[in-house]
C-alpha cells in the first residue's frame, strides 16, 4: 500500500498531465480553424523574451513591450471569440488556481494537497463505507435507553472513547474495549477511527481474523507480495491501529505469539492501539497467554460496553 502522501502526489501529477493534454488538444483545434493564431502566438513568445530582457537590462522599453503584449493578447481573445471559442480557451487549465496543481504555494503545502492527503489517509484506513459514516455525532444513545444500567455504562463508554480519540497521540495511550457480541464495540471503534482521521492521524482498521491471516501469509508463504508487505508497514506505522473482535479468529501458537509481539512493540514504540474483544481477562489468558492478558488489561485503558443486542 502506497503512502497517502505518495498517492496525493500521483493524483496531482495526473491532474497536471490531463490538463496539459487538454491544452495541447485545444491548441491544435484552434490552429486548424484559425491559422493566423500561429503568428500572434509567435509574436507573443517573442515579446515575452523581450520583456524578460528588458527587466534584466534595468527596465528600458519595459512599458512599451508590456503594452505590445497587452494588445497582442487582446487580438488573441478577439480572434478566439470571432471564431466561436471562449476568449480564455487557450489559457492554462488548473484545478487549483492557488497552487496551479503543484500542491505547494511558496513552499507550503496547499489546501488542495492537504485535502488529497486526508482523502488517501482515509482510503488507506481499511474502513468500509458504512464504518466511515459511524461517528460520535451519529452514535444513537436511543439504542440503549430503557435499561438504566446499560444506558449508564454506554454513556460512560462513549465519553471515554471520545476522550481517547482526541488525545491518544499525546498521551501515548491504548484502549481495550471489552463487551459481549453486539454491544456496539465495532461502532465505537469506527467512531474513534473517524475522529482520529478528522484530526489528520493515520489509522488502520483491521479485524483480528484479517490481521492474523495476513501475518500468517507473510510468515509462512515465500511469495510475499509487495502489496502485503506495504500493508504490513502501513499497519506498523499507523498512528492508530484498531484490531476489532479479538478472540473470534482461529488462535494458534503463531497467532498468540504474533499478537504479543504486536502489542508489545507498539507499547515500546509508544504507538496507540485499540483492541476490541468479547473475551474477559481470564479468557484472554486462556486463549492467548497470561502475559498478553496482563499487558492488555494492565497497560491499556479499559472501556466496558454493555447492551441489548445491536445486531
Ligand atoms: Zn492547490
Amino acid at each position: 500500500m502506497k503512502s497517502a502522501y505518495a498517492l496525493a502526489m500521483e493524483e496531482l501529477n495526473s491532474r497536471q498531465e490531463k490538463n496539459k493534454a487538454e491544452m495541447e488538444m485545444r491548441h491544435g483545434e484552434v490552429l486548424i480553424k484559425v491559422p493566423e493564431m500561429a503568428k500572434i502566438e509567435t509574436a507573443l513568445a517573442k515579446e515575452g523574451t523581450n520583456l524578460l530582457r528588458a527587466v534584466l537590462d534595468g527596465g528600458r522599453d519595459f512599458e512599451k513591450i508590456k503594452s505590445e503584449i497587452q494588445s497582442l493578447q487582446e487580438k488573441k481573445k478577439n480572434l478566439l471569440k470571432d471564431n466561436g471559442f471562449s476568449e480564455d480557451y487557450l489559457d492554462d487549465i488548473y484545478e487549483c488556481s492557488k497552487c496551479r496543481d503543484t500542491g505547494f504555494v511558496d513552499g507550503l503545502r496547499c489546501d488542495c494537497h492537504k485535502m488529497l492527503i486526508n482523502k488517501y489517509i482515509a482510503k488507506n484506513s481499511n474502513l468500509s463505507e458504512l464504518m466511515r459514516k459511524q461517528t460520535f455525532e451519529n452514535f444513537d444513545m436511543g439504542l440503549f435507553t430503557g435499561d438504566e444500567k446499560v444506558e449508564k455504562v454506554m454513556k460512560k463508554a462513549c465519553g471515554e472513547a471520545l476522550k481517547f480519540s482526541n488525545s491518544f497521540d499525546e498521551e501515548k495511550s491504548s484502549l481495550l474495549i471489552m463487551g459481549a457480541a453486539g454491544t456496539g464495540k465495532t461502532f465505537l471503534s469506527s467512531c474513534i477511527a473517524n475522529r482520529a482521521l478528522e484530526r489528520g492521524k493515520t489509522v488502520y482498521y483491521v479485524s483480528a481474523f484479517q490481521i492474523f491471516d495476513m501475518f500468517e501469509k507473510i510468515h509462512f508463504e515465500k511469495g510475499n507480495t509487495e502489496e502485503l508487505l506495504q500493508t504490513e508497514k502501513y499497519i506498523n506505522d499507523a498512528d492508530l491501529l484498531i484490531i476489532d473482535d479479538l478472540g473470534t479468529e482461529f488462535v494458534t501458537q503463531f497467532t498468540a505469539a504474533a499478537l504479543f509481539n504486536l502489542v508489545n512493540s507498539r507499547l515500546i514504540e509508544e504507538k496507540s492501539t485499540v483492541i476490541s474483544t468479547n473475551l474477559n481477562k481470564d479468557e484472554l489468558a486462556d486463549l492467548y497467554s497470561q502475559r498478553i492478558a496482563s499487558r492488555l488489561t494492565g497497560e491499556y485503558k479499559v472501556i466496558l460496553t454493555l447492551g441489548k443486542d445491536l445486531r
